[in-house]
């Protein structure tokens, strides 16, 4: 498994390309702030909290992200991802990035890594679940795998880590 960022760097002007298109054909407008948003999402590594996307740079404020990111996640730009803590965390989707991946989810602390697999690994998955749906005459559209685990920064711990 290995980190998908550095092998295909997003081109960022088709991500917000690809964002006001899905907002525009529901009469929605791209603006400034869901624009600072869609941008905090890029910088940040991997899938954000709603206190990571307020404190990348954007200028984000905390009640309008919060809408933003509602009317994001609607549109299809915004993939809420829920964790064991209290914490959602936020990343753009694959419809708008095109890079498909999975994440390593740690069940102390909350934090998820993007990781991709093999093209073989992720060719043999495809076919494994294709079969399962078929089975029950499911039609497949993608999926989802994540592993859940324990983080390098919480391995060894008693408990979850104290949080500020
Ligand atoms: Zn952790
Ligand atoms: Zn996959």
């Amino acid at each position: 498994m290995t980190n998908p960022r550095p092998t295909t760097q997003l081109i960022a002007s088709n991500v917000h390309q690809l964002a006001a298109t899905k907002l525009a054909a529901v009469g929605q407008r791209y603006t400034a702030n869901r624009r600072a948003v869609v941008e905090a999402l890029l910088i940040l590594p991997g899938p954000a909290t709603i206190a990571e996307l307020l404190n990348a740079g954007q200028g984000l404020a905390q009640s309008s992200t919060y809408r933003n990111l509602v009317v994001l996640e609607e549109v299809g730009v915004v993939h809420r991802i829920v964790t064991s803590d209290d914490h959602g965390r936020f990343e753009l989707t694959e419809a708008i990035t095109g890079q498909h991946h999975h994440h390593l989810i740690c069940e102390q602390c909350g934090i998820i890594i993007d990781v991709t697999l093999d093209a073989t690994v992720e060719a043999a998955l495809e076919r494994s679940l294709a079969q399962g749906a078929a089975n029950h005459r499911f039609r497949g559209l993608h999926h989802r795998v994540d592993l859940l685990g324990v983080c390098r920064g919480c391995d060894g711990r008693a408990g979850p880590p104290v949080r500020q």
